[in-house]
């Protein structure tokens, strides 16, 4: 089932005023995709999928799923939750601990149907929901009998029992232990891909969203930032706070220039020197641009020939060995950067190191886009 909203504008009534949870939204997203909804707590995301779940009136805009328009403020339109053809999996899953998988599964047909289909139905749409996500035989096991893996099948079971081919996930992982959050997020992509299913999944963790998602979209302050694959959000953040939010970066504020005076190749002026970047977008002489690079990105050496390109020295404030990476803190000029260094570095704390920042690794972030 594909959906499509179109201008969506949601505001609460609160004691603190008028909160604007979802403001001018606008999104496409195609059957049998796995879209997230990505963005700090309090941006808008759990707003937005119960607006498509039916669950909240929205103010303003427009909800399209598949061909039937579910909402429209312009046509006084409100298809009710119960009848538009969704799932939903919520925080730990919701399972109900004292009912087995069977009444878990059926749950939805039994309690949210305004009329209550015959038991020979419910018993072929339990079983056909359960063999979906493989645990046929496993109806009459108690719910507290199951594995993580297991709850998460009869989470989505439930969620697919009346037909749905559309999932909504509310941050359905974000009480597991580390580990199991990992395994239950690759099941959890197999399983919706196998399926068929579009799903939309919301979470502020980064790395889950970029695990699951075939596209993210970064919300902020109610508004969609802006929507790519993981890696362009990651590689080409469209502002600095996508940047900043998706994983560790160093800004640096800078100006387009020359290398020679008025001509020759554009470069970067910046507050530790020269910058050649090949990502300027054609931007024009004199234009203020903000330059990242990413923790990870930044390469330490031990010493450097003098004007090789995008390498500066600096002195190791701190280096703190964490296993994965060694954690440092490089000062250039009174400059900060943080860098993420491999394991077998032996940089020190107190030691000079050459600085090399790779030309491509940067990202340019522009004028308008700054904040
Ligand atoms: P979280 O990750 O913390 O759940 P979120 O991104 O899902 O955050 P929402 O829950 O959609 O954000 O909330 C968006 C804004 O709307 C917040 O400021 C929130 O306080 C407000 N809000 C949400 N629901 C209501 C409500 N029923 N009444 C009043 N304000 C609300």
């Amino acid at each position: 089932m594909s959906v499509s909203i179109k201008d969506l504008n949601k505001s609460f009534t609160t004691s603190r005023g008028m909160v604007h949870a979802i403001r001018d939204l606008s999104l496409k997203i195609e059957t049998g995709e796995f879209f997230s909804l990505l963005g700090p707590s309090g941006c808008g995301k759990t707003t937005t999928i119960r607006c498509i779940a039916g669950l909240e009136n929205p103010n303003e805009g427009e909800i399209t799923l598949e061909d039937e328009i579910v909402f429209s403020s312009s046509k006084n339109l409100m298809v009710q939750a119960h009848q538009r053809k969704i799932g939903m999996v919520f925080q730990s899953y919701a399972i109900w601990p004292h009912m087995n998988v069977f009444d878990n599964v059926a749950f939805p047909l039994k309690y949210g149907l305004k009329k209550r289909p015959p038991e020979h139905v419910i018993k072929e749409k339990v079983a056909e929901a359960c063999s979906m996500v493989q645990m046929e035989g496993l109806e009459s096991r108690s719910a507290t009998h199951l594995s993580g893996g297991q709850q998460q099948r009869v989470a989505l079971a439930r969620s697919l029992v009346r037909g749905s081919n559309l999932v909504l996930f509310d941050e359905p992982l974000s009480n597991l232990d580390a580990k199991l959050r990992v395994e239950m997020r690759t099941e959890l992509r197999q399983l919706i891909k196998k399926i068929g299913a579009t799903a939309i999944y919301v979470t502020h963790d980064q790395a889950e969203a970029f695990a699951v998602s075939d596209r993210v979209g970064v919300m902020m302050d109610g508004r969609l930032i802006q929507v790519g694959t993981p890696r362009e959000i990651y590689l080409k953040p469209s502002e600095s706070f996508i940047a900043d939010f998706v994983g560790r970066i160093n800004f640096l504020n800078a100006e387009i220039g020359y290398r020679n005076g008025d001509t020759g190749e554009s470069v970067v002026q910046t507050p530790i020197g020269i910058i050649d970047c090949p990502d300027l977008k054609d931007l024009p002489k004199g234009h203020r641009v903000k330059l990242g690079i990413r923790a990870e990105s930044i390469r330490l050496l031990p010493s450097t020939e003098e004007g090789s390109a995008n390498c500066f020295m600096g002195n190791v404030k701190s280096a703190v060995f964490l296993g994965e990476y060694t954690d440092c803190e490089v000062i250039i000029g009174d400059i900060s950067f943080s860098v993420k260094a491999p394991p077998e570095s032996d940089v020190v704390a107190g030691s000079q190191v050459a600085v090399l920042f790779p030309g491509e690794s940067w990202v340019v972030i522009t004028d308008k886009q700054i904040k």
